[in-house]
């Protein structure tokens, strides 16, 4: 036999007794965007690497290490998408979405990078990402927030995640708060690790963001970027924080979050859970009013944010998830050839005449007993038989498979009326 060919590392199945929980994710999550008034955006899953090196920036963990890029038969330089901003700032260019307007958007689909696979860190995964364009003030940065934290409840899930929130203030806030930051760890070199040691000149900023306990004492005497707040971000933050105390959301204000992508300013936040182990991020987002300019457009304020949801998924509630009976009511039987061919005319007869009827086909031929317990098999509680004699007959008889009633024998007209009786309950 030849060799299995497997799947590549990181980039998994979802296999059929997995999709319901993934069904249930997505319909809660489409439900409730559409209530606070989004629209959905599809965009492709590749894009040229330009795109990503200039709006994630190239110095950022996706850039260096993690992007999936290829040349194409052209010889252009191509990226599987690691995320959805780029593509979606991209797309409201190109599209000219941003002119004078406002749009909510979201998409979902999967996203790529090369990380080390682990539980909740996958080669392929999936998000659902949000973004706002044309809107500047601290109201829309709450709407996202309450959104999000609205889908949580929908999931049951509000008991386990909480909010982090901090502000990254303006461009010339960021620039004076790195000099600062850069004469701090500078002092203590001897402490920093090689990944830190290498941003200390390109972007001090992310060693804040590093995972590596060894630097988390120093990152929290860290100076703290909340302190070099210009005004109008420091309006901006206590005005979110405000609306948000209005709604008696809680939040935790981090002042080491600072996001690993390097186009976001003022607004940044992520909801955390401690039920997933290091993999602790389901939801993660910001402002971005820098990004639209930098890819090339007028400049228009954005923020949005992104959800993970292998994440989102492992923590859901087996017992919230309603299990969505897709068995069949029906199970055709059909022996003998002059069955066969009445089987398939049949079937959509009663499809055309009771549209919500479920109904399974046996297929592949087989002796009676063979197929009923395929029927059995199948969760259907009634099969319709076709044999020899009904076929002659123009009759079909129904075996009830999952209660005490007695096998009958019918015409066609009786049938459908009794198949639509039947699914009514
Ligand atoms: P992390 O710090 O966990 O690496 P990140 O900051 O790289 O996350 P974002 O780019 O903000 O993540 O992506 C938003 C969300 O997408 C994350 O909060 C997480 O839920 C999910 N996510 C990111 N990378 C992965 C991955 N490799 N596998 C599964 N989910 C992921
Ligand atoms: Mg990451």
């Amino acid at each position: 036999m030849a060799k299995h060919i497997q799947s590549v590392r990181g980039m998994n199945d979802i296999l059929p007794d997995e999709t319901s929980r993934w069904q249930f994710l997505e319909a809660n999550i489409r439900r409730l965007l559409a209530a606070y008034g989004y629209s959905e955006i599809r965009l492709p899953v590749v894009e040229k690497t330009e795109l990503f090196k200039r709006s994630i920036g190239e110095v950022t963990d996706i850039v260096e290490k993690e992007m999936y890029t290829f040349e194409d038969r052209n010889g252009d330089s191509l990226t599987l998408r690691p995320e959805g901003t780029a593509g979606c700032v991209r797309a409201a260019i190109e599209n000219g979405l941003l002119h004078n307007q406002v749009h909510r958007l979201w998409y979902m689909g999967p996203m790529f990078r090369h990380e080390r696979p682990q539980k909740g860190r996958y080669r392929q995964f999936h998000q659902v990402g949000v973004e706002v364009f044309g809107m500047a003030g601290p109201d829309i940065d709450a709407e996202l927030i309450l959104m999000s934290a609205r889908l949580w409840k929908c999931m049951g899930l509000a008991d386990d995640v909480s909010l982090q929130i901090n502000s990254l203030g303006s461009t010339a806030s960021r620039a004076a708060y790195r000099e600062k930051l850069v004469e701090y760890f500078t002092a203590n070199k001897e402490q920093l690790d090689e990944d830190s040691l290498r941003r200390l000149q390109s972007n001090p900023l992310r060693i804040l963001d590093s995972k590596n306990p060894a630097m988390q004492a120093l990152n929290e005497a860290a100076p703290k970027l909340i302190n070099y707040l210009d005004d109008e971000s420091k309006a901006h933050f206590d005005c979110l924080l405000a609306i948000l105390d209005a709604t008696g959301l809680s939040y935790e204000i981090n002042p080491r979050l600072v996001r690993g992508l390097d186009y976001y300013g003022k607004t940044v936040f992520e909801w955390v859970t401690d039920k997933l182990g290091a993999q602790g991020t389901i939801c993660a987002g910001g402002r971005f009013d820098a990004l639209v300019e930098q890819l090339g457009s007028k400049p228009v304020p954005a923020i949005g944010f992104a959800m993970g949801l292998e994440r989102l998924s492992s923590l859901l509630d087996e017992a919230i998830i309603p299990q969505q009976d897709y068995s069949p009511h029906a199970y055709l039987v059909l022996v003998g050839e002059a069955a066969q061919t009445l089987g398939m005319p049949l079937a959509e007869e009663l499809r055309d005449l009771i549209p919500n009827l479920r109904l399974q086909v046996h297929c592949g031929g087989g002796s009676f007993k063979s197929q009923l317990k395929r029927a059995d098999k199948s969760g259907a509680p009634l099969a319709l038989i076709v044999a020899e004699e009904e076929a002659e007959k123009g009759m079909v008889s129904v075996k009830y498979l999952r209660e005490k009633t007695e096998q009958l024998s019918c015409p066609k007209a009786d049938l459908i009326k009794l198949l639509t009786e039947y699914i009514k309950y």
